[in-house]
């Protein structure tokens, strides 16, 4: 009897192979929890302190995503000499520049009323990079008009308005030559040498700004500007000290200011780093060309608030990598051309690594598509169901959009898709590829308030929207491979 129940098994196999036809590389299977989910708790511990490149997290998580592309005997982009290949084979190193700004410092002063008031950065504020060493003293104008009645435009009274920003000279002559986003940000304009803002960051809420105080960004232009942004509430407590009793200075009727001395003290130090993107292949039929499948496995470090443990942004991309490697390693399927999947360094702090490959890459037209996966794997509370997945592509490219509509429809649940074009103003790591005239695809899962904070960790993930997302990011591909 045992052979006709053979029989009978491989008959209805055989039928079963037969009705998906359709499916190309159906022995390449798609990733499921079990797949991905060590691989983005691994990543996202608070043991690898944030992933910043250059720290020591950072490269332990260079060297268990080499591990596993060795495990899965990923052709590596340096093949070693030796008999025995190691894991740096998988390193591709370029240097960086690491700039820190300690010692720098923002002071309030009035020496009539004997006060003077110093604040130091990581203990009172953080800043975003700027690349020089400066010093500015000077009298900032606290701007209580750039807020207007939406009705009539004109500034509202300036006693019943908590002040919105402090801008240093030079604003007022420019303010109407800027653009409605820079007025209701607060009269920032290229001519200020430094604007304090009271308004609350976007993304930042309430007890973030408890914990953080101050955020100081400075650019570095010509026309550098720095700015410093409070928590309202411990900010108008200050200036109340500064700001009683000074009468409002007027401007054109309109306009109205109190001021306020003001000096920041600007420190810059540069220290060299080596980065690491980690990039293993499976070599396909036509060697000459290849599909890259990439995601940065770097994060944003730590801070005296905490770990940002970066699960979302992006251990889930990452994790995505290596599932949809595993699942070709595993089918032991050859591809029609090279898969390259590459983990890069140094996206939070401008892309560096994703920007190093695709300047590497000797002729563009040899990648077919770049896949760039980054922040896979949360949803909106509300989104529950129909649950929304954010793909990226190029204008030019409608056939790709067309694909992964119609991919999608094919889910069982299809997802709600926001396609949209791309372009090259973004920190993610497809725009890399852009000016090289590479097709992108690029997934996403959405933002959330958790984004670029300590919140985002493991336990946030949404495990069962992260699997439908690399099945439907793995059908996409095989449909590619397809074409
Ligand atoms: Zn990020």
């Amino acid at each position: 009897m045992k052979i006709p129940l053979v029989s009978y098994l491989i008959i209805n196999l055989f039928f079963i192979a037969s009705a998906n036809g359709q499916q190309p590389f159906s022995s390449v299977k798609d990733p499921e929890i079990t797949d991905f989910a060590t691989v983005v708790q691994f990543l996202s511990s608070p043991d690898l302190e944030g992933r910043m490149t250059g720290a020591k997290g950072n490269q332990i998580a260079a060297s268990y995503i080499a591990s596993m592309m060795q495990q899965m005997k990923l052709s590596p982009l340096n093949p070693s000499d030796n008999a025995k290949p190691d894991i740096t084979g998988y390193f591709q190193q370029y240097d960086l520049i690491q700039i820190t700004h300690e010692g720098t410092k923002l002071i309030f002063k009035d020496t009539k009323k004997s006060l003077h008031d110093t604040f130091s950065i990581h203990t009172d504020f953080f800043t975003e990079e700027f690349f020089h060493n400066f010093r500015i003293n000077g009298t900032a104008n606290i701007d209580f008009s750039s807020v207007a009645d939406n009705q009539t435009g004109n500034a509202l009274n300036s006693d019943t308005i908590s002040p919105k920003a402090i801008v240093l000279p030079e604003t007022i002559e420019v303010y109407e030559k800027q653009s409605a986003a820079e007025k209701r940000n607060g009269s920032i304009s290229s001519k200020s040498m430094a604007s304090i803002r009271l308004d609350i960051h976007d993304n930042l809420d309430k007890d973030d700004f408890e914990k953080t105080g101050f955020k100081f960004e400075v650019r570095d232009t010509q026309n550098d500007v720095p700015v410093i942004y409070f928590n309202h509430e411990k900010s108008l407590k200050i200036l109340d000290r500064y700001l009683s009793g000074k009468q409002p200075e007027k401007e054109e009727g309109k306009r109205s200011f109190k001021v306020l001395e003001v000096e920041i003290q600007g420190n810059t130090q540069l220290s060299p780093v080596v980065a690491r993107n980690v990039i293993g292949m499976i070599p396909g039929r036509d060697s000459l060309t290849a599909i890259v499948i990439g995601a940065h496995y770097d994060h944003l470090g730590m801070d005296e608030t905490g770990i940002y443990c970066g699960a979302d942004d992006n251990a889930s991309g990452v994790a995505g990598v290596i599932s949809l490697a595993k699942m070709w390693y595993k089918s032991g399927e050859k591809p029609p051309c090279n898969l390259i999947f590459a983990c890069w360094a140094g996206e939070e702090t401008g892309k560096s690594g994703s920007s190093y490959f695709a300047g590497q890459i000797a002729d563009p037209r040899t990648i077919r598509l770049y896949v760039n996966m980054d922040m896979i794997s949360r949803s909106a509370p509300e989104d529950t169901f129909s649950r929304t997945l954010s793909i990226g592509f190029r204008a030019k490219d409608p056939q790709l959009k067309q694909l992964c509509s119609n991919e999608n429809d094919q889910l069982p649940v299809p997802f709600l898709l926001d396609l949209w074009e791309v372009d090259g103003y973004t920190g993610s790591d497809y725009a890399s590829f852009l000016p090289k005239d590479i097709p992108v695809l690029s997934f996403f899962s959405g933002f959330h308030p958790d984004y670029h904070t300590i919140r985002d960790t493991y336990e946030k993930i949404d495990l069962d929207k992260m699997e439908r997302i690399l099945y439907l990011v793995n059908h996409i591909i095989k449909r590619v491979l397809l074409n």
